[in-house]
């Protein structure tokens, strides 16, 4: 089917208030959910069901199940738990159930006797002696009354508060039924209807459908969200998602930048200084990146490196060129001791290069921050190293080019966004390097960062020894205690990382103390040192500085350590609690170990009884060492939006697409948005308004 591209425009569709029945203070509710137009309302979609269209039997209810039943009252009773109730017991022939009442009136009790019958709603849980609902809608029966039922599975809206599902479901209907009317514009933006599981729903069946469900449609396939219906819509967002990305990139891209040409002398220099040799990876990705830099809009790659894969030389790689040519470089790290690591990696490699550093850190006294801007400003220094304090502390750069941001996928467009306006004055946006160490799948990592180009370091520098690992219960810690006294005094060097959940960091770092006291009495000869956030920089670097020297056998620390915390010696990791943490955080913690020449070893000490979850999770990082395997597993466990970041930076919110179950779906977005975007440029504008409205302002970029 063909159509005139673009016929749709983003004010074709009036407001919700054409619809009869919306007033003030409906729509006041509805614009806090973002509906303003008729096409905001449809959609706005479900986020489940409820099966209200048939009757269930008693007898073959499961916990968990939400239905109707219909049935005679038993018995009834009003009992004195912990607190009042009313419990009434209702069977139907094939089975019986308890109800349970935690508020009710005097008449509502009256009415629930024997031999009444009723019809009630509600979600069927286990019990201590039989199946029971807690507060299920009811309806008393009376004889003659009809078994009612829906037509049609409910919806269950994401809404607000004041604002019923009843109104939605009500408002939502009418505007499906406005839809009906001949006037109304074109809601198949698609100049051609794509072709899902073989089917080709137009936009309004998918619409009705996933608004309305028959009672026969698959409720299992719904549930999942995976019916063709609500795929053809997740399609379309996925489509509008990848389009605004697109658009983005292409607008950023406009933008001009400095061109960084070679020589690339200091370059050759640092490679000269090192005793090894590039990983053929990294030379690819360092060439990918210097032919970036030459170009005269600004780079936006992501670089993707498992843990210890050598991502800091690129980013070196990388500024070093813009140092070169005369400009500034600045390289963000997400953590306060990470960024002190960073400066000293730095200062190790590029001092003797004659490279000039500065450094900025939250923490810093104002006469020692003040006199680190007056040197960014007037740009003596030439690389600065910091947190992100660095663009929230009014530093004005001499002629910044360059932007790396090291270890950091929470780090949205927006983000990326204010970034531009720090460039070489007159000159234009900075170059952008983003380095993360989460190993996500491609189709994933286009779809969720398709505003950046994209590199993979898929290889380790030669003669990394996998890590062993093993989980050990909490009952036998002071076995582990003792296998790393006698590691340390077999002059090997150790990590201890205590974790707390939900903790404060003032009780995280207190637990670190406790540990750091009680390993401290414990192991006589082992120089044991502690390292946690609150510490001054200065204390925390000393530390650092010794066991990275040698001189402390055994670090006891929270999780600052997380990344990029850079000990070749260190041998032993030893994880407190480790059924806390996600797989991410416990590979990244591993991967502090192994960098050296020595066997490594991670233990993994655990309180039982684990969820299935922390077991899945201990499981996996005891099967493999393959960064790209646990986040699998780790995406199956917390979805995307977590693993991703995306949750955090309000990037990648979905209404109906999920981008792990959906991802079969993403080489067709991939070329019907190239295709748009060639031919039909105002759809691409309808599309986005449609799916995005104005949570990513385009206009100004
Ligand atoms: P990550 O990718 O985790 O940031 P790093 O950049 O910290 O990894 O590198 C980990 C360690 O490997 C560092 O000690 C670094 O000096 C070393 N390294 C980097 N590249 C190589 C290489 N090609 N050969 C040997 N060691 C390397
Ligand atoms: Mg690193």
């Amino acid at each position: 089917m063909n159509r005139d591209s673009g016929s749709t425009d983003r004010d074709t569709f009036p407001p919700v208030t054409v619809l009869r029945g919306i007033g003030p203070k409906i729509m006041g509710h509805l614009q806090r959910l973002h509906i303003h137009t008729v096409q905001d309302l449809l959609f706005h979609l479900p986020i489940r069901y409820q099966d209200r269209t048939h009757v269930r039997q008693i007898g073959t209810l499961q916990a968990g199940d939400e239905c109707v039943l219909l049935g005679t009252v038993d018995h009834s009773e009003m009992v004195y738990r912990k607190r009042r109730m009313l419990l009434v017991s209702v069977s139907d022939g094939t089975g019986r159930i308890l109800l349970r009442f935690f508020y009710f009136n005097k008449k509502q009790q009256e009415n629930l006797a024997p031999g009444v019958s009723i019809r009630c709603f509600g979600e069927v849980r286990r019990g201590v002696s039989s199946l029971e609902m807690v507060h299920p809608e009811y309806e008393i029966q009376r004889t003659g009354d009809t078994a009612k039922v829906e037509d049609h599975l409910t919806p269950i809206y994401p809404t607000t508060e004041g604002l019923h599902q009843l109104t939605l479901r009500s408002v939502t209907s009418k505007a499906l039924r406005w839809v009906e009317e001949d006037e109304v514009p074109d809601l198949d933006l698609l100049p051609e209807i794509p072709e899902i599981d073989g089917c080709q729903p137009s936009v309004i069946e998918a619409l009705k459908f996933v608004h309305r469900p028959p009672p026969e449609a698959d409720t299992q396939a719904l549930a999942a969200g995976t019916h063709v219906m609500q795929r053809r819509l997740a399609f379309e967002e996925l489509l509008a998602q990848r389009l605004s990305l697109f658009k983005l990139r292409l607008q950023m891209q406009k933008q001009p930048a400095v061109s960084i040409a070679p020589p690339g002398r200091l370059y050759a220099q640092l490679i000269e200084s090192l005793e090894f040799a590039l990983t053929s990876a990294q030379e690819r990705v360092i060439g990918t990146v210097f032919s970036d830099l030459k170009k005269n809009y600004p780079m936006l790659r992501l670089v993707q490196g498992d843990v210890g894969s050598g991502k800091t030389l690129v980013a070196i790689a990388a500024c070093l060129q813009a140092i070169e040519a005369g400009y500034q470089a600045v390289v963000m790290a997400p953590t306060e001791i990470l960024a002190e690591q960073h400066l000293q990696n730095f200062a190790s490699w590029l001092s003797p290069l004659g490279v000039e550093l500065a450094w900025l850190s939250g923490r810093m006294t104002a006469s020692q921050s003040s006199e680190m801007k007056a040197r960014i400003s007037s740009g003596s220094a030439q690389a600065i190293v910091g947190t992100h304090a660095l663009f929230q502390q009014g530093v004005t750069f001499h002629n910044l080019a360059l932007v790396v941001v090291d270890e950091q996928h929470r780090f949205g467009v927006h983000q990326r966004l204010a970034l531009r306006e720090k460039g070489v004055q007159g000159v234009g946006s900075p170059h952008q390097l983003i380095m993360t160490a989460t190993p996500i799948p491609r189709t994933l990592a286009m779809t969720a960062y398709a505003d950046l180009d994209y590199s993979v370091i898929d290889e380790l520098p030669p003669g990394r020894m996998p890590v062993s690992t093993i989980a050990v219960p909490h009952e036998r810690r002071h076995e582990v205690v003792e296998r790393v006294a006698s590691a340390c005094r077999r002059g090997q060097q150790a990590y201890w990382v205590c974790t707390l959940v939900e903790e404060s960091e003032a009780m995280q770092c207190q637990a670190a103390e406790n540990v750091f006291q009680e390993l401290s009495a414990l192991l006589d000869g082992v120089r044991v040192g502690l390292v946690h956030g609150r510490m001054k920089s200065q204390e925390k670097n000393a530390v650092m500085r010794d066991f990275a020297r040698g001189r402390v056998d055994l670090l006891v620390a929270t999780t600052v350590i997380e990344v990029g915390v850079d000990v070749a010696n260190a041998s032993l990791m030893i994880i407190e609690n480790a059924e806390r943490l996600g797989l991410a955080q416990l590979h990244q913690l591993r991967g502090r170990v192994g960098r050296g020449v020595q066997e490594s070893s991670c233990v993994l000490l655990y309180s039982a009884p684990l969820t299935e979850n922390a077991k899945l999770r201990i499981d996996t990082m005891r099967a493999t060492g393959n960064g790209f395997e646990i986040a699998q597993v780790d995406l199956e466990i917390r979805g995307p939006g977590e693993v991703l970041g995306t949750r955090q930076t309000g990037m990648l919110q979905l209404r109906i697409a999920d981008i792990l179950r959906d991802q079969d779906l993403i080489p067709q977005v991939h070329e019907s948005a190239k295709w748009l975007f060639a031919e039909h440029p105002r759809t691409v504008d309808a599309l986005i308004h449609r799916w995005l409205g104005k949570s990513i302002e385009f206009g100004q970029v």
